[in-house]
Formats: C-alpha cells, structure tokens, sequence
C-alpha cells in the first residue's frame, strides 16, 4: 500500500522548474532517506507531499487519493493528525512556551473529532522528552533555547500524534553529534514501533548511513537518478 505518492509531480518559480515531472512512491511503515546536492529539490518536494504547497503540475496522492480534490479542513486535519514534519527551521510558535507547544496539535486534535488511540500520553510524552534531554526546558519560551534544543522540541511536537508519516528535512543539521545521534535513534525507534512511514532528506552520506534499513533515493535538478 503506497501511503503518498507523487506522479509526475513538476514544480516552478517563476520561470525555474525546480521539479522536474518527478515520480516517486512511498509504502507504509518504510523508511527512505533523500539525498542530493543543495538545490537539487529536496525541501521543495517535501513541502509539496506534506501539502504544504502544491505542484504546478502532476498529482500528489495520499493512499491513492489526490490531494487537489480536498478541502483546507480536510487537509489540515491530514497535517495534524498524519503527518509529523521536522523541517531545518523548527516551527515553534515564539508566543507559546515548550509545554504549550509540544502540546498544540493534541490541542487542535481534540477540539476535532481525533481518533484518540494514536494520541501520546503525557508519561509518554516526558519520557521521550528525557532521552532527548529537554525535560527541564518545558516551562521556557523558544528563544530561550538553542537551536539544537529547539530542533529536539520539534521533534517531539512532530511525533506526539504518532502520525503515519514523517516528513524530516535535515532533521540532525544543527545538533552536534551526541544529540544527532539520540535524535536518529528516537526517530528510527518510534518509526518502528507506530510503522511510520519515514522520509529523510539529508545531503549528508554521514546521516544518510545512520538511516541503515532505509531505501536510497538520490535527486539531482529536480528529480531522481
Ligand atoms: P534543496 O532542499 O535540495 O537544497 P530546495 O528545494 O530548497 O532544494 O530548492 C531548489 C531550488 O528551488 C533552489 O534553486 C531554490 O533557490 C529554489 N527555490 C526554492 N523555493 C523557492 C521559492 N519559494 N521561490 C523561488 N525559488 C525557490
Ligand atoms: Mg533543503
């Protein structure tokens, strides 16, 4: 069963095709790593499949059904629910403590109609924040934090829905080596255990090693090689 896939999926700014007629899919529970020089379309395209922009041509499916024919409600309930995404930049929302926003999309979750079971429980929630090592950050705000440790917290945001898919855009680029490793295993560990399906983006060989049990897939101006 392919979770999202992409069918000749082209991209343009202005005048630049950034994707070019791309074609990929992706099987529940697999993990992937992206690979490719900077440039090459990697960010792009992994906005595109969490629908966070749309192609300018070609079709992006989730478990065959096409994106363009669903409503915002529908698909804001997609990103909160199903898909987990850890981008280079975290997100975090600079009014809201640590608490406050590891906590938003159960939040938005329950004012929902959310299938509760795949919700994370607070012990859950602590336990996983103490292996990342931000359990005394919760009470702070995001500019109180470093980038690394912000970049831990939008991991555990990202995972706290056990979404269906994680969509990760170097997700260990500002950790220093020790955090980049907890971060890969706690990524790798809980893909496993809620059979996530797991995309990387990395244009690191050193990070794409550690994603050992993952398919390759290498992008070079905009589409695979
Ligand atoms: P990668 O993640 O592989 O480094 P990106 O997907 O970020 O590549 O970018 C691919 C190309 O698209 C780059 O040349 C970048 O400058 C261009 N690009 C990305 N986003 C935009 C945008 N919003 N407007 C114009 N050009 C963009
Ligand atoms: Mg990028």
């Amino acid at each position: 069963m392919h979770i999202i896939e992409c069918k000749d999926v082209s991209k343009k700014y202005g005048t630049v095709e950034v994707l070019k007629g791309l074609s990929c899919n992706f099987e529940q529970g697999k993990h992937y790593v992206i690979q490719g020089a900077s440039g090459s379309g990697k960010s792009t395209l992994l906005y595109i499949m969490g629908g966070l922009d749309s192609p300018t041509s070609g079709q992006v499916l989730w478990q065959n059904e096409d994106y363009s024919n669903w409503n915002d409600d529908r698909m804001a309930k997609l990103r909160n629910r199903d898909i987990g995404f850890i981008f280079q930049f975290h997100y975090l929302l600079p009014t809201m403590s640590i608490r406050e926003n590891i906590y938003l999309p159960q939040k938005i979750a329950e004012s929902g109609d959310a299938n509760s079971s795949r919700i994370m429980s607070h012990t859950e929630i602590e336990a996983i924040a103490k292996k990342l090592g931000i359990e005394s950050l919760f009470d702070r705000y995001p500019t109180e934090l470093s980038g690394g440790e912000r970049q831990r917290v939008n991991l555990l945001r990202a995972i706290s829905m056990r979404p269906r898919v994680l969509l990760c855009d170097e997700p260990t680029g500002n950790l220093d080596s020790h955090n980049s490793k907890i971060v890969t295993e706690i990524l790798h560990e809980l893909a496993f255990e809620f059979k996530a399906t797991l995309i990387v983006i990395t244009h690191s060989e050193e990070v794409a090693a550690t994603f050992h049990q993952s398919t390759r897939l290498h992008m070079k101006d905009g589409t695979f090689v």
